[in-house]
């Protein structure tokens, strides 16, 4: 296509897309995609040195709405010139630099986002509000601007002055509107501009909008600066929400930028971006206007959070509480910078209440970290398809029940406890495989059906290769990781098996005593229950598992997938051949690394007194074992004697 189609097309695709906002309130496309079109056609016109006689970039907003009223402004409200990198604001800077002299103090403010309104007020009464409409003329909005509760109806100064600003949905007010909502609002901004431009002012009263006063337009009162008007507006009542600066450099207004884009995700309105304004209105009028903006300020856009795109699919995930959760998978499109492939539909009581269907063109939010978010429909495609409830769980074919919104897997087998199991597996203390979390396993069990340890000691590079958040050098990690795991010792095997009851500890104590699997596996409960510190309901546990031929079954899956037994070798030391007992609490060494010395050095704890003890290491508040100990005539030490058999200083 050479450069004139495209010019043409960009400036059909947009009109149309404006039409369709500005006149209809039906937003297709989020702003930022919007934005990149219109980007693309400014540069191209640009660089082609004309442009077509109908181009957006002729005009500010769209055509006023035919069915209001329509109003002059007194002073025509300019749209902003925006950037979207700090490289950009200090090109823009430089402009500033290049027409003042010098670099003027910039006013530093929010960029909200909702609908520009316009208000006039005579003799000390809003007499008219009105919409931006395309800059110069907008829609009387008055009824329905006089819904906003704190919007002040009288003010003290008596001439001519309009007071421009936001019209606002706060995120709180949205969310109470959309609890109680038959059709749930997509967003604020559409919420706001949505119900002003709206014939009823009944619906503009509903969904309890803000006013967010910013600006001064035509006015008998004369302003010095920005910050002045800001001091003004504060005074005559009106909302200024959101922080303000002065800032007297280039990096100050960088990091104002920077720390209200931190701020944003609290914030209970939408912001995207924050303005600049040369803050001398004298300095202003030596720096002038362009067609389109004035060249005193600037926006700084954030990177964008909401995009559109076609929603291929819906799977069902099944959580660790048996939920069974839409995930939307989705024609992949990239917002602020990440691709985003998958994104929540929340519940199916949602899906139902957003109309959502496979097929349709849909709204996706991501912001900062939390979970892309299917937000609305943009498009509704004529041949899509309803999204299906599940009535058995995808995972393990139980029925599914249905609790308000939500829909529950039945089964008792299901993801929550294979998952656990998963993960316990490759705790730390068990198999260790490093990089292997809860939410791995989560993962791994929903995306790539790993329902077990013998999955996962199964999984090659192709089984990870596109799995979200696993790029090539962190699939070579978990499989070396798996890889080193199966080289392990019998405890900690036997601790990631899972019997019930059995910890770390008695995992240690028997593989101490059988040595091997094979002799542990053949033993009965009553040889079981001898070991030092098994009871009779853990030998019996450990008997039932291996006496269970799935578990056998299980087990011997598992050693032929490689795992291998290192030889705990008889360590040699002070302590060799020797049992240990500890009892009360050491000066300075906890519990666990004074174990760790007697077994080091060759020895052996045991928790319980008997004769077969050799040593007990006693500390302060030592009770019954040592009684028992003294009783016996077994050799009593303490951590100081401990130290010096050991020959620790
Ligand atoms: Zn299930």
């Amino acid at each position: 296509m050479d450069s004139k189609e495209r010019m043409k097309q960009l400036v059909d695709t947009l009109n149309e897309w404006a039409r369709l906002y500005y006149e209809q309130d039906a937003p297709v496309v989020a702003d930022a995609e919007y934005d990149r079109l219109y980007d693309e056609l400014r540069q191209l016109e640009k660089t082609e040195g004309y442009s077509l006689k109908n181009s957006p970039t002729h005009r500010v907003g769209g055509a006023p709405l035919k069915k209001f009223e329509q109003s002059r402004h007194l002073r025509k409200l300019y749209s902003l010139d925006k950037c979207q990198s700090f490289a950009e604001f200090e090109d823009w800077c430089a402009r500033v630099v290049k027409a003042a002299g010098y670099m003027p103090p910039l006013t530093c403010e929010y960029k909200f986002d909702g609908l520009t309104l316009n208000l006039l007020y005579e003799g000390g009464e809003l007499v008219k509000a009105t919409t931006r409409g395309d800059g110069v003329t907008g829609e009387v909005v008055t009824a329905q601007v006089m819904t906003i509760k704190k919007l002040p109806r009288k003010i003290s100064f008596k001439g001519v002055i309009e007071i421009q600003g936001e019209g606002i949905m706060r995120l709180s007010s949205l969310a109470r509107y959309n609890a109680s909502a038959q059709e749930p609002l997509k967003n604020a901004r559409n919420g706001a501009a949505g119900a002003i431009r709206n014939l009823d002012p009944s619906v503009t009263a509903e969904r309890g909008l803000s006013f967010m006063a910013y600006n001064i337009g035509y006015s008998e009162k004369s302003f010095e600066t920005q910050a002045e008007m800001r001091r003004f507006l504060v005074d005559e009542g009106f909302e200024v929400e959101g922080a303000f600066e002065v800032a007297n450099s280039i990096s100050n207004a960088v990091d104002f930028a920077k720390s209200t884009e931190k701020a944003r995700p609290d914030l209970d309105f939408l912001i995207d971006g924050v303005v600049f304004k040369v803050d001398s209105v004298a300095l202003r009028d030596e720096i002038g206007v362009t067609e389109k903006f004035p060249k005193w300020a600037v926006a700084y856009k954030f990177k964008a959070d909401e995009m559109t795109t076609r929603l291929n699919d819906v799977v069902w995930q099944v959580s660790r509480s048996a939920k069974l959760n839409p995930i939307a998978l989705l024609e992949p499109v990239d917002i602020g910078g990440v691709t985003v492939g998958r994104a929540t539909l929340n519940n199916y009581g949602d899906i139902l209440k957003k109309k959502v269907r496979i097929g349709d063109r849909v709204f996706v939010r991501r912001s900062n970290d939390v979970i892309p978010e299917i937000v609305g429909v943009a498009v509704e495609d004529e041949n899509a398809k309803a999204i299906d409830k599940p009535s058995v769980c995808p995972v393990c074919g139980s029925p599914v029940k249905e609790v308000g919104a939500f829909l529950y897997c039945t089964g008792d087998e299901c993801a929550p406890q294979a998952v656990s199991k998963l993960d316990h597996f490759a705790s730390k203390d068990a198999m260790d495989i490093d990089g292997f979390s809860e939410k791995t396993a989560e993962q791994f069990y929903n995306e790539i059906g790993v329902k077990s340890a013998v999955d996962l000691l199964n999984l090659t590079a192709m089984d990870l290769y596109g799995l979200d958040g696993f790029g090539d050098k962190k699939i070579n990690n978990l499989l070396a990781a798996i890889e080193g795991a199966k080289h392990t010792t019998l405890d900690r095997f036997l601790f990631a098996l899972g019997i019930d009851g059995i910890g770390k500890k008695t995992a240690r104590d028997l593989a101490k005593k059988f040595k091997t699997l094979e002799s542990l596996q053949s033993a009965g409960a009553e040889e079981l229950s001898a070991v030092d510190g098994i009871g009779d309901v853990l030998a019996q546990n450990v008997h039932d598992y291996f006496a269970n031929e799935q578990n056998r079954k299980f087990v011997s899956d598992l050693l032929a997938r490689g795992i291998e037994f290192e030889q705990t070798a008889q360590k040699s030391g002070v302590f060799e051949g020797m049992k240990l007992v500890l009892t009360g609490s050491l000066p300075t060494y906890k519990r666990g690394q004074a174990t760790a010395l007697i077994e080091e050095n060759g020895g052996e704890v045991a928790s319980s007194v008997s004769k077969t003890v050799d040593i007990v290491l006693a500390g302060e508040d030592a009770g019954s074992k040592l009684e028992k100990a003294q009783k016996l005539g077994i050799k009593i030490i303490d951590e100081e004697e401990f130290k010096r058999m050991l020959a620790i200083e």
